[in-house]
């Protein structure tokens, strides 16, 4: 049986450490202050906002919400972000994205200064992870998934790691990352011939392609660790992750739990962000 890497233990841990950088901040007169901008009332944008509340609360972070109009314009978003930016008071902005269609996304999210983007999500954070920059922030799901690592002790360098998924937003970025902790990383899409062969071969798995059952005991061996990021629904409505968890905790060495492992962490990071100090 394998070891369950928690999420949710991992999550304790960074918002404790942020609680405190918190609170030392609100002493010094200088609190600190999370924008998410939201544009509709979207059932799963009120979860997540709800899922941040709470957490911000736990960590000791403000939280103000510039809730838009489901038909806001190109310019009432830009101008939401723009007023942020300005805000003194804001330590960091979130926008919650997917935009509705009519919005060109793109354009929007790199207005967000990149010092208070938390969540990587402009081109100059981007950068600032492909080029060691310091500018901006990774994305905070794949510094999850490091965080977990590390927080269990799990050495990065020299391993073999194999990512099933190349999005902007997770599979990217995060082979980038660990490329910098000196990983030999394999990144796997839809058009990767023999998935099995490739993530058996993995020392570290980490499965981010957002369809249940993607990873199997077919394709794990014995002694690897294995990350699950997907977030995915079954009919009767329960979260799943990407891995068949039930079939392949018995054969791998430590595994991530889906709820309570990636996701949990997530926010967390966000938070954390806001602590490191680059709006002072
Ligand atoms: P995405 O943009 O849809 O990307 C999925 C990636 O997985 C694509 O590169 C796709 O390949 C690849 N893929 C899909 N099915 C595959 C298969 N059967 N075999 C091999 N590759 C496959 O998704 P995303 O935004 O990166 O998110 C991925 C998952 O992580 C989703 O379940 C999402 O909900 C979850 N997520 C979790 C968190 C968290 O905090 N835990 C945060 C963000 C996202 P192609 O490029 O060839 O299409």
């Amino acid at each position: 049986m394998a070891q369950i890497l928690s999420g949710k233990e991992v999550a304790a841990a960074i918002t404790e450490n942020t609680r405190q950088k918190a609170d030392a901040m609100r002493a010094a007169g200088r609190p600190a202050h999370l924008r998410v901008i939201r544009v509709g009332d979207k059932k799963s944008d009120l979860a997540y906002e709800k899922g941040i509340r709470k957490r911000s609360e736990a960590a000791g972070v403000d939280l103000s919400v510039d809730a838009l109009p489901e038909d806001a314009t190109f310019e009432d978003v830009k101008r939401a972000i723009e007023r942020a930016n300005a805000d003194w008071r804001v330590k960091g902005v979130l926008l919650f994205l997917p935009l509705p269609k009519a919005l060109d996304e793109k354009k929007l999210v790199n207005f967000i200064a990149p010092e208070k983007d938390l969540d990587g999500a402009t081109d100059i954070s981007m950068l600032g992870v492909y080029k060691g920059t310091g500018a901006g922030f990774p994305p905070c799901t794949p510094e999850a998934v490091v965080r977990i690592l590390d927080y269990y002790g799990i050495e990065i360098s020299g391993k073999d790691v194999v990512i099933v998924g190349r999005s902007l937003v997770v599979g990217k970025p995060l082979a980038q990352m660990l490329i910098a902790r000196n990983a030999t990383v394999t990144t796997c899409h839809t058009k990767t011939v023999d998935l099995a062969k490739k993530t058996a071969g993995a020392d570290i798995l980490i499965s981010a392609a957002g369809h249940r059952g993607t990873i199997r005991a077919e394709h794990v061996r014995e002694g690897q660790v294995v990350i699950d990021v997907g977030i995915n629904f079954d009919d009767t409505g329960k979260m799943t992750g990407d891995v068949e968890y039930e079939e392949v905790k018995n054969i791998v060495s430590a595994i991530t739990p889906v709820p309570g492992g990636v996701g949990s962490v997530t926010n967390a990071v966000l938070l954390a962000h806001i602590c490191e100090g680059k709006v002072r």
